[in-house]
């Protein structure tokens, strides 16, 4: 009996099938830049399509300049970025960006969003991805996990809400991919949506970013037989709980 056999009692779900989604993310531009295409797929397919941003993004900046005015500009970004993929519902927690994200406080919201949005699917950043220096990134991808683990448990989480429970969940920016998704055709939305975040991505610095984001596609279409491809690690909420093959699942 191989790992190939455990894999089969627990099987991953097909992450294309989903029908409600909601992506939590740290800061305007994280999804789009980690999985805008398969955002994108998702949304042609008809699926609903929730974007949560955990932070202002007020930080997200070289030179010091108003934080409140950058926040502005990034939320007007995101919708921009999130109108091309097929986004329309924002919703935002506004957690002040140069702060450290308070775990238990985050980990209640991210439970009572779930609860009120009712996804069947969550996809957040993989909090387990080998030096991953950003606080916020970390925590956000826990706390997420952490919420879908426990917002169909009635005892957790206050009871504001009813519980629901989720069936999918997605981890984007992983080391341990076990889906591919073929983003060929959505590629230049993709492309557009990440440069709608201007402040982010301005022009000196898109030969780098647009060159690597494009051969890192290719490096994973390489792997699942296509042009260009994104790569995700998707689980029920059992395999995040105890599970020794995870990992490599
Ligand atoms: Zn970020």
């Amino acid at each position: 009996m191989g790992i190939e056999s455990l894999a089969s009692l627990m099987p991953v779900p097909d992450l294309l099938q989903a029908r409600r989604v909601l992506c939590i993310q740290p800061h305007p531009d994280d999804i789009d830049v980690a999985c805008g295409g398969t955002v994108a797929r998702l949304a042609d397919a008809g699926a609903e399509v929730i974007y949560l941003t955990v932070t202002d993004g007020g930080a997200g900046t070289v030179e010091p300049r108003d934080e409140s005015e950058l926040a502005a500009i990034r939320q007007q970004e995101q919708r921009q970025a999130g109108h091309i993929l097929g986004v329309r519902d924002y919703r935002w927690l506004e957690y002040r960006d140069a702060d450290y994200l308070p775990p238990q406080d985050l980990q209640l919201d991210l439970i009572a969003a779930i609860r009120e949005v009712q996804p069947d699917t969550v996809i957040t950043l993989d909090p387990w991805l080998p030096y991953e220096a950003h606080p916020a990134h970390r925590n956000v991808g826990l706390c997420a996990a952490a919420a879908v683990l426990f917002s169909g448990m009635g005892n957790i989480g206050g009871r504001t809400a009813a519980p629901h429970g989720v069936s999918t969940v997605a981890f984007a920016f992983t080391a341990r991919s076990n889906q591919l998704v073929d983003v060929t055709q959505v590629w230049e939305r993709k492309e557009q949506a990440i440069r709608a975040h201007a402040s982010q991505f301005p022009e000196a610095t898109w030969g780098f970013y647009g060159t690597y984001f494009r051969q890192r596609a290719a490096l994973y279409g390489e792997q699942a037989g296509c042009a260009l491809a994104e790569a995700l690690k998707v689980f029920t909420p059992m395999h995040l709980h105890c599970n020794v093959d995870a990992e490599w699942l």
